[in-house]
């Protein structure tokens, strides 16, 4: 297992659309060990293939929002979840808003509005097809990371003026 160079704004592969997995295989598995390394080790929740530079339609989600027992490592809470080509079938009128961050837009955050609820339909690590419905927070957390798969960021969701101030947050904090 590795942890992988995270790919941050404004590098042109985040703008790319990622390609389907033909198989899901022991190299798509390493990838995705590699994947969960890399976002624990950044402190997300969430994470895209294409944030560390592979083009393949892979998803990894844990909100780690078990309440952790006195004494308990934070590992203890995680609850680590694949995603293969997962693809929203079904999307709710009613919409939410969640303040979003990300992990290739560091420490910028927006308030983010999108359909409450969704239905995903995805391959697991073994290949077989999984079906969902999503509410909350893994909702909006599903809705991110697909968005990633076809080139979409969260800042794409808020308004020319807020995008254009978030960007310009992010300039200044990286030159420090
Ligand atoms: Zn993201």
């Amino acid at each position: 297992m590795a942890i992988l160079p995270i790919v941050e704004v404004p590098d042109a592969r985040l703008r790319e659309t990622a390609a389907p997995v033909p198989e899901v295989n022991d190299d798509i598995r390493a990838i995705v060990a590699d994947m969960f390394e890399t976002m624990y080790d950044a402190h997300g929740i969430g994470l895209a293939a294409v944030q560390v530079g592979i083009m393949q339609r892979i998803v990894v989600i844990d909100l780690q929002e078990r309440e952790l027992e006195e004494g308990e490592p934070r590992e203890a809470a995680r609850d680590p979840h694949a995603y293969i080509n997962p693809e929203i079938t079904w999307l709710s009128e009613e919409t939410a808003s969640y303040n979003e961050g990300c992990l290739s837009i560091p420490e910028q955050y927006a308030e983010v509005t999108r359909p409450t609820r969704c239905r995903v339909t995805w391959l697991d690590t073994e290949g077989a097809r999984q079906e969902a419905e999503f509410d909350g927070l893994m909702s909006t957390c599903m809705q991110h990371e697909i968005d990633h798969l076809n080139g979409v960021l969260f800042i794409d969701h808020i308004s020319r003026l807020k995008r254009g101030m978030l960007l310009k947050k992010l300039d200044k904090l990286r030159r420090g």
